[in-house]
């Protein structure tokens, strides 16, 4: 039995550190974790402008702690108005690393989404010819089409077309919770990959109703049947190039999350790795881990692989039931659980 895993540095490609007082809060979980991360666009207002993505980057920079070694990686919030030069501009500069295709009203902050993928083709083309990934919230937004059947009828009425008519095109399909956006990403060519979160390997759609309501159980895209769970795990864990850590974490307060309208996200920064190696490890697939977290991003966005080593011993994290983020309580992942793995960093 492995009783310890060391690895490259990990990154997460896909987190939320929201702005203002609760990033100074959150940014640290994150930093001591990872190497660098992907960072979430959708602010109030969200970040559409080269200028106002290097000041978001300056004020995460400034929240870092002394002497941890972190970068965040910026993206740019497409809206029907953005304009490939500005996304080619923001690229060329190393501000923007990838935008982000919300679909208008989908989740926390996509009020100013896409409405109609048509009408940014061309930004889309410009992304493709530059180089630039798209990464995409890949749900429908119409209130007809049942909760948990939006992300399958994406695939069909939008990804599988964008695919065909720009395969070019570099897309990262986010937090995929079914097994038909494994499927797809499985038999789509090399440009199509997808980040799975730690929950979506963890729980199904029965953690929200079990003895009662559960927001802390609650993100979007929402969690799916457990036939669903299932093929979220074999793909993380298949040694497929195609899939690598993406947390989605999303900070809310607990006030926020036990309200009459709980908000959507889990928070899952604090135990990301602890969480992520357990299901590794209940897979039988511990020598798989490092690509997953730590190879298949980078090698994907064409970024280099990190220097340094981080080390998992098996052990027993105790997650606290709630966490202190810089003045706001969090609930996080986990909360309340012992985890079969420590973090030694
Ligand atoms: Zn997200």
């Amino acid at each position: 039995m492995t009783d310890s895993l060391t690895i490259r540095r990990p990154d997460d490609w896909h987190l939320h550190f929201r702005d203002d007082a609760v990033m100074k809060g959150v940014v640290p979980f994150t930093a001591r974790q990872f190497a660098r991360a992907i960072v979430m666009p959708n602010l109030s207002p969200p970040v559409t402008s080269v200028e106002g993505c290097a000041a978001y980057r300056d004020r995460i920079r400034a929240a870092v702690p002394q002497g941890v070694d972190f970068t965040p990686l910026m993206t740019a919030y497409l809206t029907d108005d953005v304009e490939g030069d500005e996304l080619a501009r923001g690229f060329a500069e190393g501000v923007f690393t990838a935008a982000k295709l919300y679909p208008a009203h989908a989740t926390t902050g996509s009020a100013h989404g896409v409405t109609d993928i048509a009408r940014i083709m061309p930004a889309l083309e410009k992304m493709a010819s530059v180089g630039m990934p798209l990464l995409i919230h890949g749900e429908v937004t119409d209130s007809h089409v049942d909760i948990f059947d939006r992300e399958a009828v994406f695939i069909e009425r939008t990804l599988t077309g964008l695919v065909r008519n720009l395969p070019e095109l570099k897309i990262v399909f986010e937090h995929i919770t079914t097994a038909d956006a494994a499927a797809f990403v499985d038999v789509s060519g090399p440009n199509v990959a997808a980040t799975i979160t730690p929950q979506h390997l963890h729980i199904n759609r029965n953690a929200m109703f079990t003895g009662g309501i559960r927001p802390h159980a609650y993100c979007l895209p929402v969690a799916k049947r457990e036939v669903h769970r299932l093929a979220l795990r074999k793909a993380a864990t298949s040694g497929s190039t195609k899939y690598f850590l993406g947390t989605d974490s999303a900070p809310h307060a607990q006030s926020a999350k036990e309200s009459a309208c709980g908000c959507a996200g889990i928070f899952n920064a604090p135990y990301a790795l602890e969480s992520y190696v357990t299901v590794f490890d209940e897979e039988g697939a511990l020598d798989r881990f490092e690509a997953f977290a730590s190879e298949n991003g980078p090698r994907f966005y064409g970024l280099p692989l990190n220097e340094g080593t981080i080390t998992l011993e098996r052990g027993e994290t105790t997650v606290p039931d709630t966490v202190d983020a810089n003045g706001t309580t969090i609930v996080p992942f986990h909360a309340g659980e012992i985890l079969g793995w420590v973090y030694r960093g």
